[in-house]
């Protein structure tokens, strides 16, 4: 079952693929009304194979339930129980009865339907084992913190894990008194419940983490759900568009390595004045980018339930880029409007480096093409991701400041893109990604990390 959100639905139908390869026939379930063209695509990717089938859950009207301006976790967390009804109904009615019912993080609210069926629940979190870690963990710190975890003096603890900065805790544990936190703190609660967790991450990724979350010294008393690391789960790159041959005409001509990628996800936006800050300092860095431009904007939230709907003509992007800004770079710099094919882009040779808003599947997809990072967190768990990345997997650079609570300037645009493509320091993250794309191809050798998780808990 996968929660709205491209975000969710492209790990949870890599899943679904994977599960296909071993002889199972999977249904997935999706709570949206198919809107975004860039959904349908990924929708029609899975419907085309066998064995399989995609059943479309519409989404409830929940105008009365949550306010116009409430955060996305809110959002999806009722959208997702106000669906229960109909996702039960649509269990009763499949033709077969299913062994296994596999929720995301939203779909928490859903495992009760396994337990009516009498079959087995598993949740499967697109993201990290740290994540994972910050969720089990999250009723106890509720306990034991006694205000805002931001105005925490000390770092937050979490046993034998990474401590976590009170300044990159996840959107929902900004404030006490939004509903997003009750929300979150009930998903944490509901996958303590769960008979198995999986995780779009691998052994080698997150060595410490994952070791500590199996040692039942530490963790025993908190959780006892067995976690199976089952990653990296991204997704295939497809046949070029036609609209998009030129960009790719353009890629070949550029020398290895050399060309900068810029996106945020299907959710990120960035206010005027960081946009142009971004452009100038990519002009003034003088590489070779390729950036997917969406209109500014005030909240971050905005573009959540709408991204990928683009028909990419590329028109009326120079409303919100400096003036000039399209001209002076020609040449140097590609703009696609609203949705790119980011999977395509970062496979190429000529991509040297990805400065992203670090959400989990963008930073696999990195990954497993050997892209070094600049990391640019914007919303949801991304302050955490930038900080794993940056210090413990030591893949990417990152501004000094906050993305999104502080603007960063373009000098500083500058000098993190020459870090990243021409200094030192770069070439070593280069290295690292490298190493960590082949341990990721590992993990699903036969013998890997991830097939042997998988095969443990399908036995
Ligand atoms: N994506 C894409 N084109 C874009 C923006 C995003 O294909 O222009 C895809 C990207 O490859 C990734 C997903 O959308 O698979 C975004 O997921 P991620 O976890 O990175 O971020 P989220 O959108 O959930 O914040």
């Amino acid at each position: 079952l996968s929660s709205p959100g491209l975000g969710h639905l492209i790990p949870v139908v890599e899943l679904g693929k994977c599960l296909l390869t071993l002889n199972f026939k999977v249904t997935i379930f999706v709570v949206s009304s198919r809107t975004s063209a860039a959904e349908s695509q990924v929708i029609e990717s899975f419907i085309s194979l066998n064995r399989c089938e995609v059943i479309l859950l519409p989404p409830p009207d929940i105008s009365h339930l949550v306010k116009p301006d409430a955060a996305v976790v809110t959002r999806l967390a009722v959208l997702m129980r106000e669906t229960r009804p109909a996702f039960s109904s649509a269990l009763s009615a499949l033709s077969f009865a299913p062994t296994v019912l596999i929720v995301d993080l939203f779909g928490c609210e859903h495992m009760e339907v396994a337990d009516e069926f009498k079959i087995q629940k598993l949740v499967y979190i697109t993201m990290n084992a740290w994540f994972l870690a910050l969720t089990l963990y999250l009723p106890i710190l509720h306990e034991s913190v006694k205000g805002e975890y931001v105005d925490e003096k000390n770092v937050l603890f979490i046993p034998g894990c990474k401590p976590l900065l009170p300044e990159d805790v996840v959107d929902p544990m900004l404030s006490r008194s939004d509903q997003q936190y009750w929300e979150y703190l009930n998903m944490a609660i509901k996958t303590r419940m769960a008979d198995g967790i999986l995780l779009n991450t691998w052994e080698e990724l997150e060595p410490t983490t994952l070791a500590a979350l199996r040692d039942h010294k530490l963790w025993g008393g908190i959780s006892k759900v067995p976690v199976y690391p089952v990653g990296p789960l991204v997704p295939p790159t497809r046949p070029i568009n036609s609209n998009k041959t030129e960009l790719f005409d353009w890629l070949e001509k550029q020398p290895s390595e050399s060309v900068l990628y810029i996106s945020f996800g299907s959710g990120g936006l960035l206010s005027n004045e960081q946009m142009r800050e971004l452009a100038l300092g990519l002009e003034l860095s003088q590489q070779k980018f390729i950036w997917v431009v969406r209109p500014p904007a005030e909240s971050n939230d905005g573009s959540f339930f709408t991204t990928g709907n683009s028909s990419n003509d590329d028109e009326g992007v120079e409303s919100y880029l400096p003036e000039g800004f399209l001209d002076r770079t020609k040449g140097v710099g590609f703009i696609i409007s609203d949705w790119g094919p980011q999977v395509e882009i970062l496979r190429h040779e000529s991509v040297g480096g990805f400065l992203s808003h670090c959400g989990w599947n963008s930073i696999l997809e990195s990954i497993i093409n050997g892209v070094p990072l600049i990391a640019w967190p914007l919303y949801a768990e991304q302050r955490m991701n930038a900080t794993l990345l940056a210090e413990e997997v030591r893949i990417a650079v990152r501004p000094k400041t906050l993305p999104g609570r502080e603007i960063v300037g373009r000098e500083e645009i500058k000098m993190m893109l020459k870090t990243l493509m021409v200094d030192e320091e770069g070439h070593a993250m280069r290295g690292r990604v490298k190493e960590l794309k082949s341990s990721g191809e590992r993990a699903w050798n036969d013998d890997g990390s991830s097939a042997k998780a998988l095969a443990h808990l399908l036995r």
